[in-house]
């Protein structure tokens, strides 16, 4: 089903199937004609294989990868007899990502996504990007890397999708600005002591989307929205004082660009991110999906309030990193990823979080720009085991 061209059939591959977004994917997939539009060139998920293997047989895909080495065996014979090509670990994700799809989704989650997401740039691939951490990480080198292999990026996060949809290309040189919503999260109202005690359940309890750990977590730390910030920066070739954030609450402006005659261009939709899938898969055309349509009159009303850096002081790291250039952002990306973990293993608290990736950020202001992925790769590295270390300290004194 190609844009334009209602018969031929598109190969395409999802990374990180498994999992919010991927599942969501395949949800778009089924509605826009399954297996008599789609050919699944490949899918990817890590220690859940019994749903791969599901969701393998369920759309006839070539090959199936977990990520996870020592599923190999499971996943190998959960599919026993069907045909379809088992593959485990990083050179399987990387094989999955170099087969033949003209699109693919970059779902995995976390900085895991950069090497698979971005062999499938390099030979060309469209790329439907909902993995933010590849840009924040990557930053400019990422771009160019999609660019360089002649495919597309297509953000798929659902406020990219809206500054995407919302950027009239022959109004670029008027953007003044671009306004990235944000919910605020379960704690939007708590103060600092009330948030020092949380637990990771009651972190993950998003009051509008529902979404991966990771991502619940970061929403609710609004480091979520850190990222994006540093995502919207790189995506859309955009200065860091252009980039704005408000918390909306409703979650039903997805995010809005402001030009220079004074009008403000935004996306609205219910919080359903197979919108934001579906525009990438389908992209430059708009198709019927089945997801709830806005009622204006049951909404009533839509709410809007300053951030606060202060009790969120990831977006303040997040205008640091972006001053700073460089790696920063693959610094506090890592960092955080390292902080994440220990907060879900009840290591450390919640507020703990932004303290390590500020800590291990001053540690590593003097990294040189990166010239090539393996200075991101290196940096990532370093501030893995800055955090950890920042992380061994605090529990030492404790
Ligand atoms: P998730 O945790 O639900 O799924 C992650 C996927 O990655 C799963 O398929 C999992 O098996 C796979 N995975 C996990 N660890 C891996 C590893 N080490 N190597 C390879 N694969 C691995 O996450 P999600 O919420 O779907 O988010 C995926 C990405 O999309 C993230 O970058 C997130 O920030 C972004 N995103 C998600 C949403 C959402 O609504 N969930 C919205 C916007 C952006
Ligand atoms: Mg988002």
């Amino acid at each position: 089903m190609k844009p334009g061209n209602g018969t031929d059939l598109r190969r395409i591959t999802i990374l990180g199937s498994t999992g919010s977004i991927g599942t969501n994917t395949l949800d778009v997939v089924a509605q826009l004609g399954g297996r008599d539009a789609f050919e699944i060139a490949a899918l990817t998920g890590n220690g859940n294989v019994a749903l791969l293997a599901e969701q393998a047989r369920a759309t006839g895909a070539k090959l199936a990868v977990t990520a996870d080495d020592a599923q190999y065996d499971n996943l190998k014979a959960a599919l026993a007899g069907t045909g379809i090509e088992v593959a485990a670990g990083r050179s399987g994700l990387i094989e999955a990502a170099e087969r033949d799809a003209g699109w693919v989704m970059a779902a995995i989650v976390g900085t895991a996504g950069l090497a698979p997401t971005l062999a499938a740039a390099k030979r060309g691939a469209d790329i439907a990007l909902a993995n933010k951490e590849c840009l924040v990480s990557a930053g400019d080198l990422f771009v160019r890397a999609v660019a360089a292999g002649g495919g597309r990026l297509i953000p798929v996060d659902s406020e990219h999708s809206a500054i995407f949809q919302s950027l009239e290309d022959t109004q670029r040189h008027a953007v003044e600005r671009i306004v990235l919503t944000a919910s605020g999260g379960p704690f939007r109202t708590w103060s600092r002591e009330q948030m020092a005690g949380v637990t990771a359940d009651v972190a993950r309890a998003h009051p509008n989307w529902s979404m991966g750990l990771k991502i619940s977590i970061g929403s609710a730390s609004m480091f979520n929205k850190a990222l994006e910030m540093i995502e919207a920066k790189h995506l859309f070739g955009i200065e860091p004082d252009q980039i704005e954030v408000i918390v909306h609450p409703q979650s039903i402006i997805h995010s809005m660009v402001g030009y220079n005659d004074g009008s403000v261009i935004a996306q609205l939709g219910c919080p359903d991110m197979r919108t934001a899938i579906g525009y990438a898969l389908t992209y430059p055309i708009r198709t019927k999906l089945n997801v709830d349509r806005l009622d204006f009159a049951k909404l009533a009303r839509l709410d809007f309030e300053a951030p606060d850096e202060v009790r969120f002081p990831a977006l303040r790291l997040a205008r640091t990193a972006m001053q700073r250039g460089g790696l920063q952002g693959a610094v506090m990306n890592a960092a955080e990823e390292i902080a994440f973990q220990a907060f879900i293993a009840s290591r450390i608290g919640f507020l703990d979080m932004a303290e390590i990736a500020e800590a291990v950020m001053e540690r590593m202001t003097d990294i040189p720009p990166a010239l090539s992925m393996d200075d991101v790769f290196a940096a990532d590295g370093e501030a893995r085991a800055r955090a950890a270390e920042v992380i061994a300290g605090k529990e030492k004194a404790a």
